[in-house]
């Protein structure tokens, strides 16, 4: 017998008998997250890009995480939301999703008691 300390050979590791969650990845911070703790961005023909709360519309789907930061992230680079939709995103599409960060990511940062 050769004993090599090699690495461990820990194949087929289990895990469980939890339900799988679905896993997609943030298109700008590239993290593996359950798929509902991300916001799906959906590019459908004619009607440009949309915020897609359900994850059912018909379209070309990116996703990104609920941190702000992934949205000025995505939003600011001039490639990473047209890469991941495969299309080209205007201005006024930007805006679209910069208000829902705005409204939705940042909204339970408002409300100072003290003073
Ligand atoms: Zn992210």
């Amino acid at each position: 017998m050769v004993k090599r300390g090699s690495s461990p050979a820990c194949k087929s590791a289990r895990t469980g008998g939890r339900r799988h969650v679905p896993m997609r990845t943030c298109i700008a911070c590239r993290q593996p997250r359950p798929k509902r703790s991300l916001i799906r961005i959906v590019s459908s023909p004619g009607r440009g890009v949309e915020i897609d709360p359900t994850g059912k519309m018909t379209g070309r789907g990116a996703y990104l995480c609920l941190d702000p930061d992934c949205w000025d992230t995505a939003l600011s680079s001039s490639n990473v939301l047209p890469r991941a939709l495969r299309t080209s995103v205007s201005t006024d599409d930007r805006a679209v999703l910069m208000a829902f960060r705005d409204q939705e990511l940042t909204a339970g940062s408002v409300g100072a008691a003290d003073g």
